[in-house]
């Protein structure tokens, strides 16, 4: 069986305060054991959620992005190692927003996911299509795009250090998440491709999370619905609700 994953995207939110906030109530909530759960703040906070965090292992840190070299005159990147040491064993990679406003392209993608699990981080590996896309028809194609390249550059093994988050676009930050039937569709199709390309024993290994205006409210009814397993949380985990979400199958 696959364990229950939350993943918490800050994205470019918070504040020493916030982060404080946050990590305490993780720390005083009784979370179900049976989760795993990993948070993601600005990359500049890392250190310090990673010191506050009393709920390790269960409770994990991660980055929302990081680069293709170990150093150099790079300004501006954050390595693998860099995260590491503070306290990251999670990366966020692919993530739309960073398709969208910073260009990055399925190739380079591909190559970060493997550079950061040759280096010891684990990934979420985010896809998604557009609402156009959608409109089109064309949601698993878009997917299979975007997964190709890394599936190109990734081993066997190194899929045991991936999760993917299906995230339509068209759900992210909109108060219109997908409804649990049609994500169940996307995910299973997703977890089809998978088992072509990695063989059933593998493909049924790997966990497929739903992102997209995933909340307090609606986690729970995604509950039953086999190949979702867990949710990459946007704005919602910055608010008390997320402990919610943790607790959404329990
Ligand atoms: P929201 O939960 O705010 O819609 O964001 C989802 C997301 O992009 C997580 O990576």
């Amino acid at each position: 069986a696959r364990t229950f994953f939350v993943g918490g995207n800050f994205k470019l939110n918070g504040s020493k305060k916030l982060i404080h906030e946050i990590v305490e109530r993780l720390n005083e909530s009784k979370l179900d054991s049976n989760a795993e759960v990993v948070i993601c703040p600005p990359a500049t906070f890392i250190d310090y959620t990673a010191s506050i965090n009393k709920k390790s292992p269960q409770v994990q840190v991660g980055g929302q992005n990081t680069y293709t070299k170990a150093s150099g005159a790079y300004t501006g990147e954050n390595s693998v190692t860099m995260l590491k040491e503070v306290g990251a064993d999670w990366v966020i990679l692919g993530h739309s927003e960073r398709r969208a406003y910073f260009k990055e392209t399925s190739e380079e993608i591909a190559e970060k996911t493997k550079f950061a699990i040759d280096n010891g981080l684990k990934v979420i590996l985010c896809i998604g299509e557009l609402l156009e896309e959608r409109k089109a028809g064309i949601t698993l194609d878009v997917c299979k795009k975007q997964l190709e390249p890394v599936l190109a550059k990734l081993s066997a093994q190194d899929w045991d250090k991936v999760v993917i988050a299906y995230e339509p676009v068209w759900a992210i930050g909109t108060g219109l998440a997908a409804t649990p039937a049609d994500a169940q569709d996307t995910h299973k199709e997703i977890r089809d491709y998978l088992k072509e390309k990695l063989g059933e024993s593998k493909a049924e290994s790997i966990r497929i999370l739903y992102g997209g205006s995933a909340n307090g409210a609606n986690a729970s009814t995604f509950k039953d619905k086999v190949d979702i397993d867990g949710f990459l949380v946007g704005g919602a985990s910055l608010k008390p609700e997320f402990v919610d979400i943790i607790n959404s199958r329990s």
